[in-house]
């Protein structure tokens, strides 16, 4: 089984490029160049070292020793919640702003739901001295008030998507809209494994970074590279793609994705892609999503607006589909649990999406020997309201 994208863009039957015509352009350039910039030796020390110096990279692997004695497993927690902009989104933006630049591009444009894809937007576009404009749905921009102003902060223009329901789809839309119009001088960062091939490959091989210390920090604590199990949250799926990267092929490495539920799978109100899903396509690739008979994109909800998402990158599909990963659905309870608990036990404030990682722990039976590794996606600072809305701690 591979699971790697093959040469038309496709992992198994999900993946390719549904878009439109005029795009067509705009995309080829990025197919056309972005393993031949990627495999640039000056590239890759242009990029390694704004990871290193940047960044804040290697983020620690951290063996959670309160955590490990609670479920009697070995748990360790791979930290990019120590990311500089406090998530691992950041590791993409830099890339992709990198590429942008050896294209010759000279603006930037996004979409955002929550805004954190945006801010990490801002601020490599910032650090580049690029031209950032960031498309964001009306409704989202009065709910996610402090990420505005921090795109705003770094520089960013944030222009309202009014159409539909004034949300993440609406904004995609727009962006989308204005890559067609300028296709030249113009480059559009997608903040997860989403979107039309080569998208999805190239978030995952920005965030393999991930996996790729995982194995030689591994090795230091535990004197071998592979653990037992990899967990990681699933909204679009690049930190699970970049926690798994590395790994895909070690067949002794067992991958774990944990995907919203929100207030449970059968509630209506829930995010659970791979548990409720059906073929389609979305975003421009095809993969599993929420939609109805008709084909109209459910609603979803997560408690974590990170992982707000009605569909699931192409490569998890796949995971999914060939039963390589195997798929929890969290509730936005569970999740809440798993976070206060982290907080309690570590003294690690997590981020809500990370949460539904940490709370695979309650749901499987880990062995005392087993190797687990968590990816601790971000923090929770961005969560502190929701955290004091739901109190009790
Ligand atoms: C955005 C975000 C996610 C979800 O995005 P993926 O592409 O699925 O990784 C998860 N965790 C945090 C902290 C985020 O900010």
């Amino acid at each position: 089984m591979n699971y790697s994208v093959d040469d038309k863009g496709y992992y198994g039957k999900f993946g390719g490029a549904y878009i439109p015509e005029m795009l067509h352009p705009n995309v080829e350039e990025l197919v056309e160049n972005y393993l031949k910039i990627m495999a640039e030796p000056d590239f890759q020390e242009e990029f390694r070292a704004l990871l290193k110096d940047y960044v804040g990279r290697p983020t620690p692997l951290y063996f959670a020793k309160r955590l490990s004695e609670k479920y009697n497993t070995k748990v360790y927690l791979k930290r990019e919640d120590l990311n500089h902009t406090g998530a691992h989104k950041v590791n993409n933006t830099i890339g992709q702003i990198l590429v942008a630049k050896r294209l010759g591009k000279k603006r930037i444009i996004a979409e955002t739901g929550a805004g954190q894809h945006g801010v990490a937007t801002a601020t490599a576009c910032a650090l580049m001295g690029l031209q950032c404009i960031v498309y964001m749905g009306e409704v989202d921009i009065e709910r996610q008030k402090p990420n505005v102003e921090r795109m705003k902060l770094l520089g960013a223009e944030v222009r309202p998507a009014t159409s539909g329901s004034k949300t993440l789809k609406d904004a995609t839309n727009e962006a989308i809209r204005d890559w067609i119009n300028n296709p030249v001088d113009t480059h559009y960062i997608i903040g997860s494994v989403v979107g039309p091939h080569p998208y999805p490959d190239m978030v995952a091989r920005f965030q393999a970074v991930i996996s790729e210390e995982i194995r030689w920090q591994l090795k230091e604590h535990e004197g071998t590279e592979e653990p037992d199990y990899v967990i990681a949250c699933v909204g679009g799926g690049s930190n699970a793609a970049g926690a798994f990267y590395h790994f895909l092929d070690s067949e002794n490495v067992k991958l774990i994705a944990s995907e919203a539920a929100g207030f449970g799978v059968d509630s209506g109100k829930t995010a659970a892609t791979t548990a409720l899903g059906t073929e389609g396509v979305i975003h421009g690739s095809r993969t599993l999503l929420m939609q109805t008979e008709d084909g109209q994109i459910v609603e979803p909800h997560s408690i974590s607006a990170g992982l707000d998402y009605p569909g699931i990158g192409p490569i998890h599909a796949h995971l999914f589909d060939s039963k390589r990963a195997e798929f929890f659905s969290i509730t936005d309870d569970d999740a809440y649990a798993s976070g206060v608990q982290l907080c309690r036990l570590e003294g690690i404030i997590p981020a809500l999406e990370s949460s539904h990682a940490l709370a695979v722990l309650d749901k499987k039976q880990f062995k005392p020997d087993d190797i687990v590794v968590i990816n601790l996606s971000g923090r929770g600072d961005k969560d502190l309201q929701t955290y004091i809305a739901r109190g009790g701690y």
